[in-house]
This record gives structure tokens, sequence and C-alpha cells, in this order.
């Protein structure tokens, strides 16, 4: 599988720059990447948003917080679960269900 280097192309925080390098990205992330990193389950590749389990790219660290474009910040995700993530820090979003289950009142 070819390997996309990081070519030190950024997106300057604050900015909403959604040109080639943030399409190439988001289809890289895609196509390599099988399961959601928000739920863990597989996303389904054929469905289309606005279909819930159809594949989007969450960013790690959001946009919105100062996250880029950076394949390192990116990661595969439901959109449904993306959406319903929305900003989030990522911690709390995968604590959720285990702190439900502990009972220990997170
Ligand atoms: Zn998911």
């Amino acid at each position: 599988m070819a390997e996309l280097t990081n070519t030190g192309e950024t997106v300057q925080t604050g900015e909403r720059n959604r040109d080639a390098s943030w399409q190439r990205a988001r289809a890289k992330i895609i196509a390599e990447q099988e399961l959601c990193h928000l739920c863990g389950e597989a996303v389904d590749k054929q469905a289309k948003a606005p279909d819930p389990t159809s594949p989007s790219v969450d960013h790690i660290t959001p946009w919105s917080q100062g996250g880029t474009d950076a394949i390192e910040n990116l990661a595969l995700a439901h959109l449904g679960c993306n959406i319903k993530r929305g900003k989030k820090p990522l911690d709390e979003v995968r604590r959720t269900p285990y702190s439900e289950d502990w009972g220990l009142g997170f």
C-alpha cells in the first residue's frame, strides 16, 4: 500500500481551508482505516451521507480547538458517531460507555 508522506502542508489554525490537501488526507483515511475510532465498530464504506453508518473523518483534536488537517490528527468515524461527538474531547467520548458501566459517576 502506498504511503503518503507528510509533505509538511499545514492548514493554519482558525482558517476553514478545505483545500486539496484536506481532500487527499480525507480520502486516505477512508481508504486505509476500517474501524470507527469512536465506537470501535466497522464502518460501512458503501453507505452514503446522511446515513449515520457512512464513513466520515473526525478530527482527534477538534478543528475548533486548534486541531489541524494533518493525517496524525484524523481518524475514521461513522458519520453518526462523529456528529454525536461534536466538539467533545476525545477522552470524554471514549470514556463514557465504560464510566457508565463502572457507575463511578465520572
Ligand atoms: Zn462509530
